[in-house]
């Protein structure tokens, strides 16, 4: 069957893009994938996204903004695209039966996931202190200690958004380098509720019976030592990984795997339009997404009405 648009993925990006496009008459198709929401699923009250004076469960708000979606008759299909063929139009994509769907345009909102460390207790206790956003989840820990797990730029963004809430914030880095910019260490070394445990991994995050977490299991990388440090909370900050193995090779992707897209959410194959966090490594927040979602839907109806005059034009 072929599509107005069709769209790849259902957080806020990939469902705001199906609200702005089925409100535009554009009878939009969505694959949500085998697990919807992206990562407010796995988040629990969100605080920060206006319109929710009293705040919200990730869960549930992701719930409303598909019932919005659906309300003005975007179809929904709980499957996921396993292959794309964007190297002509119309754009070709597989669904997980090979099942070909066929669109005149694309718009793209895989989302990301944070890189994890591994450990069982890590997703456990996700939502009873440990995080990977700092901006989501910070305020949770006025006036506590934590620690945030890494050495990048992220580390220390995080660091230094959490310092300004914290009683005190420890860096624990496997190394004893770090590897964020110059800029983001010394403003990080300036801080004084910042405080750093060298050559250190986490081997567990323990919570003692309580559940919630009270402290963490370091192993000294140099020397093997084992040591616990009590906490309220660990921030992990190692990375984060934008879904786009299934575009390799078909869209331009930067150095870390993000959809390069300028000009809006324009990508490097016209027609194709990417929103969210698979095309964001620096802002990674619920209302961006959402924002860039509205955004990718305006690009491809005016794209897809210019096509229209286009081939009006030339009959
Ligand atoms: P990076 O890959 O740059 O850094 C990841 C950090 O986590 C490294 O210090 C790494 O250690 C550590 N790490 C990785 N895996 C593990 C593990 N399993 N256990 C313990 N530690 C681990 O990721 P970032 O998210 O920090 O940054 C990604 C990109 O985004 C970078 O290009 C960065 O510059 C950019 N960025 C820019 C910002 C800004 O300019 N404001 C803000 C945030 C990100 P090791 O060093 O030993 O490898």
């Amino acid at each position: 069957m072929r599509n107005n648009v069709l769209i790849i993925g259902a957080g806020p990006a990939g469902y705001t893009a199906a609200i702005y496009a089925a409100r535009a008459n554009l009878d939009p198709i969505l694959f949500e994938g085998s697990a919807p929401g992206g990562q407010l699923m796995i988040t629990t009250d969100v605080e920060n996204y206006p319109g929710f004076p009293v705040g919200v469960q990730g869960p549930e708000m992701m719930m409303l903004f598909r019932q919005q979606a659906e309300r003005f008759g975007t179809r929904i299909v709980t499957d996921t695209i396993d292959r794309v063929d964007f190297s002509e139009r119309p754009f070709k994509v597989w669904d997980s039966r090979n099942q070909l769907h066929e669109a005149q345009s694309i718009i793209i909102a895989t989302g990301a996931s944070a890189i994890w460390l591994g450990i069982e207790a890590e997703m456990r206790l996700q939502g009873r202190g440990v995080s990977a956003c700092a901006t989501c989840d910070g305020f949770f820990f006025r006036g506590k200690d934590v620690i945030v797990v890494g050495g990048g730029d992220t580390a220390m963004e995080e660091a230094n958004f959490l310092a300004n809430l914290c009683h005190s914030v420890t860096v624990v880095h496997r190394r004893d380098q770090l590897r964020a910019s110059k800029i983001m260490q010394q403003r990080a070394f300036d801080n004084p509720k910042i405080s750093f445990v060298w050559n250190a991994a986490v081997e567990d995050i323990l919570d003692e019976g309580t559940g919630a977490v009270t402290s963490v299991r370091l192993r000294d990388t140099q020397t093997g030592e084992i040591s616990e440090r009590p906490t309220d909370g660990v921030f992990i900050a190692i990375g984060h990984k934008p879904t786009t193995s299934l575009f390799k090779g078909q869209l331009e992707l930067d150095a870390a795997g993000y959809i390069v897209t300028r000009d809006g959410t324009r990508t490097s194959v016209e027609g194709v339009f990417a929103s969210g966090d698979v095309q964001d490594s620096v802002y990674r927040q619920a209302i961006t997404a959402a924002g860039t979602g509205c955004m990718a839907a305006i690009d491809a109806e005016r794209w897809l009405a210019a096509q229209h005059a286009g081939d009006t034009a030339s009959v």
